[in-house]
């Protein structure tokens, strides 16, 4: 560009501006945040329903190594075999805090239970989102947390064929540091839409309840719905740390009876915003157990 036709294309520029129009015509960018992403890669028939034991569950293992790499982890893998049948694997980083006592944080990632492929996303894309953004939060260096949090990715919760909860439970047996772990969080199925979410503690952990308690009134929850109670149900991942007497507390819909093991469990009816007040709640949490 010579001198006189610069000084043109700056003058236009000036006109354009000075006429409130942008000089260049660009279609904007939709910004999707990495939770939008994460479930939107999870749940795509790439993954084929994450159904335990299938080529579309191992390949979903391989995104979340590579997905938990990029934010800086080193990514242990604990592989087991059900039955003499199924291959499975579960994934779990460690985040070193000040203190060595742990906070097993766990979200399974196995998804359909039946034959059909779908999405899963409410069961369990809520929980391996949610988990992945805590990893993301940690995985700055000013966020150290002060106990040291294990978060861990289960194979095969949704399996019968051993027993139910099946990594979760592999995990307890053979994990060395197990006797280190005061407390469990676990991450299953608590973002559909429609639906209110409930904190739930186990069986006589009343100080988990009253300190979420307190969080929930001092938080801005976005007119969204959420309460507390201690735990009725068995239906879980906690049960197998409950079974080693470890103390749980975790995240549910108030409601799953009508969506959950169905095709209706698809992306459409996911909020975000409960995921990112889980996220926010339960770091609260953490920092002040
Ligand atoms: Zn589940």
């Amino acid at each position: 560009m010579n001198r006189i036709s610069a000084s043109l294309f700056v003058v236009a520029l000036l006109v354009s501006v000075a006429c409130n129009r942008s000089p260049i015509d660009i279609e904007e960018p939709t910004i999707v945040s990495d939770e939008e992403r994460w479930m939107a890669s999870i749940c795509s028939p790439t993954f084929m329903g994450r159904k335990a034991g299938t080529e579309g569950c191992d390949s979903v293992a391989v995104y979340l190594q590579r997905e938990l790499n990029l934010m800086g982890y080193s990514v242990i893998t604990q592989p087991f075999c059900l039955k003499n049948s199924m291959d499975l694997l579960n994934l779990y980083v460690e985040i070193q805090g000040d203190s060595d006592s742990l906070i097993v944080i766990g979200a399974h990632y196995d998804g359909a239970k039946s034959g059909k492929k779908y999405p899963a996303a409410d069961d369990n894309g809520s929980g391996v989102v949610t988990l992945l953004s805590l990893c993301k939060y940690y995985s700055d260096p000013a966020h150290k947390p002060h106990k040291t949090l294990l978060a861990g990715f289960w194979a095969a919760e949704e399996v019968t064929l051993g027993a139910a909860f099946n990594g979760s439970k592999y995990f307890v047996k053979n994990y060395s540091g197990i006797n280190r772990v005061q407390y469990y969080c676990n991450l299953d199925c608590f973002a559909r839409k429609e639906q209110g979410t409930f904190f739930y503690y186990s069986p006589g952990f009343v100080r988990a309840g009253e300190i979420m308690s307190e969080i929930m009134s001092t938080t801005d929850l976005h007119g969204l719905e959420f309460s507390v109670k201690e735990n009725e149900k068995r239906s879980s991942d906690y049960m197998s740390f409950y079974a080693a007497r470890i103390p749980y507390f975790g995240w549910n819909d108030y409601d799953t009876s009508g969506h959950i093991h169905s095709t209706d469990d698809n992306i459409e009816h996911i909020s975000f915003e409960q995921i990112s007040a889980v996220v926010d709640m339960t770091v609260k949490l953490i920092d002040r157990l």
